[in-house]
């Protein structure tokens, strides 16, 4: 899952619109961002298989970051962290760190697991049905946007800064799904981040316009 988990992104930010934007959308892909580190140190592992259905990843090595009691570690640590900044608001940014575990659940081959070395690998697979998966994720984030733009219409905020973010999300999914040649690990975890990069700086832009009014 790429833009599925930014629904909890805009989610949060529609229940509590005092929390910088930019933070809600980095906050659903911690998760990923650590991986992606982790990746890139050897700490973590994949392999890149070619053919598989909807995604080329197998994710069989990534205890640090996707099994469950690391999830709810790494939610718990960024709500503490983030509280020093946004108080009590701040836990709803530790939910949104935990979400993408519960995303990942529903699109993972079973490769979650509970805790490091736990053995159970849980996963239901919906990447198998891509075409199926691909309509959840642009789904959910359009249902997400369609609620926080009226939230911010009631807030007196304009609609098209959240529209062209989605707008840049849906295209950015797109060329993720693109076909063709899987890169290294170390590429993807590359590549990834720079994704997530441009979601939080384009989060971050529309921070800075609705600051404006
Ligand atoms: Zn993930």
């Amino acid at each position: 899952m790429f833009i599925g988990h930014f629904a909890a992104s805009v989610a949060v930010k529609a229940v509590r619109p005092q929390l910088p934007f930019w933070a809600c959308v980095g906050a659903a892909q911690l998760l990923d961002i650590i991986w992606a580190g982790l990746i890139w140190a050897g700490v973590e592992r994949l392999r890149l298989v070619p053919g598989l259905p909807g995604s080329p990843l197998d994710l069989y090595h990534m205890p640090y970051t996707h099994s469950l009691v690391a999830a709810i570690f790494w939610s718990v640590c960024a709500g503490l962290v983030a509280r020093l900044r946004w108080g009590v608001a701040a836990w709803w940014l530790a939910l949104a760190v935990f979400s993408h575990w519960v995303a990942d659940l529903l699109v993972h081959r079973p490769d979650l697991e509970l805790w490091p070395g736990s053995g159970l690998k849980l996963g239901l697979g919906l990447w198998n049905l891509p075409a199926l998966e691909m309509l959840v994720e642009a789904g959910l984030l359009g249902l997400a946007v369609a609620w926080w733009v009226s939230r911010r219409a009631e807030a007196g905020l304009p609609a098209r800064p959240a529209i062209g973010w989605f707008l840049a999300l849906l295209l950015l999914g797109v060329i993720n799904a693109l076909p063709g040649e899987p890169p290294t690990p170390a590429g993807m975890a590359a590549l990834a981040l720079l994704g997530f990069g441009l979601a939080i700086g384009l989060g971050w832009l529309v921070d800075r316009a609705d600051s404006k009014r």
